[in-house]
């Protein structure tokens, strides 16, 4: 049968138990799943763990020679087979040629980061401008609220989920801190209705609508990572907006796990790593992005040389 691509997946999985007359959680379902993956032909390009390599676990209950069913890609994606290969072209330039490196070669250390903003375009739908690859997630997420959090003595909240992710919270209390600010008052966090795991998208939409005027910046993740939540990024941009606050999101969760429109839903800015979904290793460089709009307005407050242009970055006039 065919499958139409606006299926909800959890629909899907429903409509393929009923045809197989099982229940959804049988182990056929998977099977038939798999079979149907469109994307599977991928999963040959990375190294499955083995289960005897996993650190201990019942072995009586597993064929030890099995390949581990990896459910990790949320902590650490698994490891393409290229790696080795680029990693050891780099190393061999850099044994050869040292600071030449910088210049030569397949990919040029100067340009490291540009070179592969291209790739990252339409994981995340936004352009090239307006996307920058460099440091670690949290980095740039405190990077990107000292530019956006911009508190005044009326809008001086920064709104955002309950359990949001350990460094997420640490980020934003400590960025009310540093402006002075009481954190019981400044961090506005919005909490299931009693009894229920994930929040109502309407929940979300009344507290920004009845407080949108003291909030300065909404900071959401994209996917919860803990209850797996996918947020409504067009609706919480567009609401928060026209109460006049900046709406940002943390997508380590979400980046090459869900369709992304940054650009086109008009999101202000967005952070995100590369090592989980995106499978780029441990220490893998994370992103950033700002929306067009404000390439004229909202400006860094913290610069270094490598937010020049490079054709003027090396004139060293120390003119920004
Ligand atoms: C994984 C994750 C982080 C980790 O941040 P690092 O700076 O890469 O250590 C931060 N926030 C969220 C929401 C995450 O899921």
């Amino acid at each position: 049968m065919e499958t139409s691509p606006l299926e909800l997946p959890a629909d899907r999985v429903q409509r393929i138990a009923a045809e197989l007359q099982c229940h959804p959680g049988d182990e056929q379902v998977a099977l038939r799943l798999d079979k149907e993956d469109e994307l599977r032909h991928f999963r040959e390009h990375f190294y499955i763990p083995k289960m005897k390599d996993l650190p201990p676990i019942d072995l009586s209950l597993v064929n030890k020679d099995d390949d581990a069913i990896y459910f990790l890609g949320h902590s650490l994606g698994l490891q393409p087979k290229m790696v080795k290969t680029y990693l050891e072209e780099e190393l061999d330039k850099w044994a050869k040629m040292g600071g030449y490196g910088h210049d030569v070669g397949k990919r040029p250390w100067i340009i490291g980061d540009e070179s592969i903003v291209g790739l990252m375009k339409d994981i995340v739908g936004a352009s090239e401008k307006e996307i920058a690859l460099m440091n670690a997630l949290t980095v740039n997420l405190h990077l990107l609220l000292l530019s956006f959090f911009k508190p005044t003595p009326k809008r001086y909240k920064i709104l955002l989920e309950a359990k949001a992710f350990c460094s997420d919270h640490y980020a934003i209390e400590s960025q009310i801190q540093l402006r002075g600010l009481d954190v019981e008052k400044s961090m506005r966090i919005i909490k299931p209705r009693e009894g229920e795991e994930i929040l109502r998208l309407e929940d979300i939409l009344d507290i920004i609508e009845k407080e949108g005027d003291s909030i300065a910046v909404i900071l959401f993740s994209g996917v919860h990572f803990y209850t797996g939540q996918l947020f409504n990024i067009p609706a919480i941009t567009k609401a928060g907006q026209a109460k006049g606050c900046f709406v940002g999101f943390d997508l380590a969760h979400a980046v090459g796990n869900v369709e992304l429109h940054l650009h086109d839903w008009g999101v202000d800015f967005a952070c995100w790593c590369s090592y989980k979904y995106l499978n780029s290793g441990a220490g893998g460089i994370a992103g950033a992005f700002i929306h067009e709009k404000h390439a004229n307005t909202v400006k860094p407050a913290l610069v270094g040389w490598f937010g020049h242009e490079l054709s003027t970055r090396f004139q060293m006039d120390n003119n920004l």
